[in-house]
Formats: structure tokens, sequence, C-alpha cells
């Protein structure tokens, strides 16, 4: 007796995918099924390249053939997951998007400047570009742009084809910035129309092509920006950033209403210089480890993870070379992935309960 496709279908309409909470055969997840003898191979889509669940499901799949083996009296069978993954794009994006080959803009924003919010921008977005997906970072922060610092875009020529500005393409991102358009050594002011129009400009006016996340990097606090941004282009969602003490969470609240009077979800808080790792290894809460997520369970948010105060980060940021920053401290690299898969899976999670596609499955062997 020999598992068959049916058997392989019903095993799999028994796994979840433990984020998204449904079973993988509903999700349209499952691509391909190949039976020879008792090797199986299970073709899966995932929903991000990002997906934090990638061995639960590998095990649970395999966990699940194995029961319906013994359940059929077949002998056990050589399980092969092969993951694939392909960002959806969120079923109610209207018809007027602007941008309509980019499957995501998130926004990223604080109550206020110097908690990190450029930095954890840039590694989101270089971040998530590692794990294969395609990513642009637009510099929105049009009055103390840090891109062109942290992406090392000084020497870089800026260039326009057919009145449309053409991103940077660093360290696996496209990467557009008002402060590569604009007088580095001048004080940006803005009015309130200027800097729509200026925001507005980079936003629209740029060459992004086909990308599954837009990340934006907001100018700190509650001005103007990010509700030009609201207005401008459908946003999956929104990003928090925070420090762990109390004035800086009362800050972040003030963003998370924002938003929130936005009607722009927000994914959830991200605790930056959390805590610092001396040279002996030892961890020292300096700002007081945990506020953040305190704050993001008490407004009833998700938690997206902590970033550490590391001197890696600050001299990588200065130096304007992200990648660097996985190839350093393993506990740094570690926690920057928790965040980019966190925010990924609070992504697809919104995405698939906003609409589901047809399931449909292919089966050869
Ligand atoms: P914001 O965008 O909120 O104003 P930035 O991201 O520009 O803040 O960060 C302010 C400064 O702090 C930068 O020099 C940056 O490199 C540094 N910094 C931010 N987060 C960390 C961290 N976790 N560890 C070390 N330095 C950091």
């Amino acid at each position: 007796m020999q598992l068959s496709s049916a058997d392989i279908h019903a095993a799999l309409r028994t796994v979840k995918d433990p984020d998204l909470g449904k079973d993988l055969v509903t999700l349209n997840m499952v691509k391909d099924v190949r039976i020879d003898g008792s090797n199986i191979v299970i073709g899966i889509e995932l929903t991000t390249p990002a997906c934090p669940m990638k061995e639960v499901i590998r095990n649970d799949v395999e966990a699940a053939i194995q029961a319906r083996a013994s359940a059929v009296g077949a002998p056990a069978a050589h399980v092969t997951v092969e993951y694939t993954a392909k960002v959806r794009a969120a079923a109610n994006k209207s018809a007027s998007n602007p941008l309509p080959n980019v499957k995501h803009v998130i926004a990223v924003g604080a109550g206020k400047g110097g908690v990190g919010k450029s930095t954890v921008s840039v590694n989101l977005a270089v971040g998530l570009a590692r794990m294969g997906a395609k990513v642009g970072l637009l510099d929105g922060d049009i009055y103390g742009p840090s891109a062109p610092t942290m992406l090392g875009l000084h020497e870089l020529p800026g260039a326009i084809r057919n009145e449309m500005l053409i991103p940077f393409e660093v360290h696996g991102i496209r990467a557009i910035t008002i402060g590569k358009l604009v007088n580095p050594e001048k004080a940006l002011i803005w009015r309130g129309p200027m800097a729509h129009g200026a925001f507005k400009q980079l936003a629209l006016q740029t060459e992004w092509g086909a990308l599954d996340y837009l990340i934006v990097d907001l100018p700190p606090g509650t001005g103007d920006v990010p509700l030009t941004l609201a207005q401008l282009l459908p946003l999956t969602g929104a990003v928090v950033v925070c420090t762990p003490q109390r004035v800086a969470q009362d800050d972040a609240r003030r963003a998370v209403r924002m938003f929130q009077q936005l009607d722009v979800p927000v994914l959830g808080v991200v605790e930056n210089m959390s805590y610092f790792i001396g040279d002996d290894g030892k961890t020292y809460d300096i700002f007081g480890r945990g506020g953040a997520e305190i704050m993001a369970r008490t407004m009833d948010l998700p938690y997206l993870g902590a970033i550490p105060i590391h001197m890696d980060l600050r001299r990588n940021s200065d130096e304007g070379t992200p990648l660097e920053n996985w190839r350093g401290n393993p506990t740094l690299a570690g926690e920057l992935d928790g965040v980019c898969q966190r925010v990924a899976s609070r992504i697809s999670i919104i995405t698939v309960a906003g609409g589901l596609i047809q399931p449909t499955l292919s089966v050869t062997g």
C-alpha cells in the first residue's frame, strides 16, 4: 500500500500555517506534490521569503504525512519539503493605486527623532532583501534624510529618465532620498505644502519597478508627511520604533495614535537600543529593556523585536555599509533577522485576512 495523492492532500489539509491560522491547501500554498514510491516531495509557496515558520511547517508536514502513512498502512515516507516564496499583494488594492507594481508600502515612524527610525528602516529593507524579497527604501525624512550616509550614496550620481528618478541600486535594494536632490548643507526647512510636494514627488516620480515591499522612512513625529503618505498610497501598515525609556514610550504612543487615526494598521513596535552587550559578553539594560514591549502589550499591538545598542550598527550606518551588520556579531544579525521576519509575517497575516485566493493543487506522480 502506497500513499496516494489524495492521502497527501488530506494530510496537508491538517497542517496549519502557524501565523496565518489556516491549512496549507486552503491557503493555496501547496504548489507541487511528487510521489515516487515512498519518496514524497512537497513544493510549498510561502507568502514571504522572510517566513519565520519554515522549520515548523516542514516538521508539521512531515509528521502529518507519516501519520497518514501509518493510518492507511503505508510504509514510512521519506518527505522532502521544497520552498519557494511569492509575496501576495493585498486583494483590496484600489484601482487608483499610483504604484500598482508595489505589493506593500510599509511606513516606519517614531514619536521623536534619534530613536533609530532610519536605522530600523535601512536594516528592515536590507534584511528583507537578503532573504530574497524585492525591496525599495523611500527616505521620506525630508527634514533630516539619513539614506545618503547610511546607504553610502554620497559619491553616486543621481539619474533621471523620462522625468522619473532612477533609484539607487545598493546593498540589494532600490533607494531614493531627498538628500541626493537638494544641497545637503542647506537646512531643509519645508512649509506644509512644500513638504507635501517634495514627498509626493519622491514617492510617485521614482521608477520603482516591481517591488514586494516599499519601506518608507518617515520624518519623526506626527507632521504633514505621514498624512500625505496615507492620502497618497495604500499602506499595508506601519512599524513604530521606540526606545525602552518611559519618556520615549509616551512619544511612540502618539505615533501609534496618529497611524490609527489615519486608518493605517500598526504592524507593531520595534524596541531599538534595547540592551547593550559588553566586551565581556554581559548584557546591560541601559535604558530599561522591555519598555517598548510593555507599551506594545498595553496598546494591544504586536511586539516586533529588540535591536541591541551595538557599535557595529552605529559604525556600519556611518560608513554606509549596512550588509556588514550581518557579517559581524551573530546576536545583532539574529535580532535584525527576527525583526524582518516578524514584520513580513504581520504583512502576510494582514494580507491573507483581507482576502483569500481560491485554492488550486497540482499533483503529479
Ligand atoms: P532617527 O531616524 O530616529 O532619528 P537614527 O536611525 O538616525 O535615528 O539613529 C540615530 C543615531 O543613533 C545614528 O547615528 C545611528 O547610527 C545610531 N543608532 C541607532 N540605533 C542604534 C543601535 N541600536 N546601536 C547603535 N547605534 C544606533
